[in-house]
């Protein structure tokens, strides 16, 4: 059975999840920007949080964990190459490792390049990926510790999971982002339909959150830094796809 999966709007852009499994009323908590929003999901359900699933050590994504741990009990999960700088840890966990979340189960991949450590949580029956800062809605994290190499390795392994995957990224920056995929790719008509439907979700006060793999994969210019159209565009013909990513992350941080 999928699990189910609540997005929880938290401080000014971020989101944490809950993934529900309702056989068994195991509720993993994805990142913990603050605890309140979370526990007043929790208990709107009558749900009890069970685990708390940390992508990253960034403040936006860890602030709440040790309030929501304390209040809960439930058991905190987080990469062992971030071990040192995250809340404490009951597990660690490594690129391939296995998360059980009730009948539920999520495989961990390495996806460094924003942070390193920085992982994201795969559930493959339920068709969703926990994504946080590497590969966001029409975006990517920004580079502070991952080289554009590392980033570009992370991002190829989201690119390869199955197109109807969701994507549970970690902010609204989507019409932002948007904005600048359209500098890349101006005649882009997917990309085009696809801001005009983010500009009425906002709008509408609605998350954009979580987006169709099949979409990035059509829409997102770091993903799409592998496609010659887009080398081209960018006055990068023949290039590698890692240089190319380079190139539109280096135009992204100056936009
Ligand atoms: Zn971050
Ligand atoms: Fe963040």
């Amino acid at each position: 059975m999928p699990l189910d999966i609540v997005t929880i709007p938290c401080l000014s852009d971020n989101y944490a999840y809950l993934a529900h499994d309702a056989a068994t009323g195991a509720t993993a908590v994805i990142d913990v920007p603050e605890a309140a929003p979370i526990l007043n999901a929790l208990a709107e359900r009558e749900w009890r949080a069970s685990h708390i699933l940390i992508t990253h050590h960034h403040d936006d994504h860890v602030a709440g964990v040790q309030t929501l741990a304390a209040v809960t009990g439930a058991r905190v999960i987080g990469a062992a190459a971030d071990a040192h700088r995250l809340p404490p840890l009951a597990e660690r966990v490594r690129e391939a490792d296995l998360i059980r979340v009730g009948l539920a189960a999520g495989r961990v991949i390495d996806v460094s390049g924003h942070t390193m450590g920085h992982i994201a949580f795969h559930f493959a029956e339920s068709g969703a990926v926990f994504t946080a800062d590497s590969l966001m809605a029409l975006g990517c994290g920004r580079l502070f510790e991952g080289t554009p190499d590392r980033m570009w390795e992370s991002l190829s392994k989201l690119a390869a999971l199955p197109p109807e995957t969701l994507v549970y990224s970690g902010h609204e920056y989507t019409a932002a982002n948007g904005r600048f995929a359209l500098t890349i790719e101006p005649g882009n008509a997917a990309l085009i339909s696809r801001c005009e439907a983010v500009a009425k979700a906002r709008a509408a006060g609605r998350p954009t959150v979580p987006s169709l793999l099949s979409e990035e994969l059509a829409t997102n210019p770091f993903l799409r830094a592998r496609l010659p159209e887009v080398k081209a565009a960018i006055g990068m013909s023949g290039a590698s796809d890692a240089a190319a990513f380079a190139e539109i992350r280096a135009r992204k941080d100056r936009f």
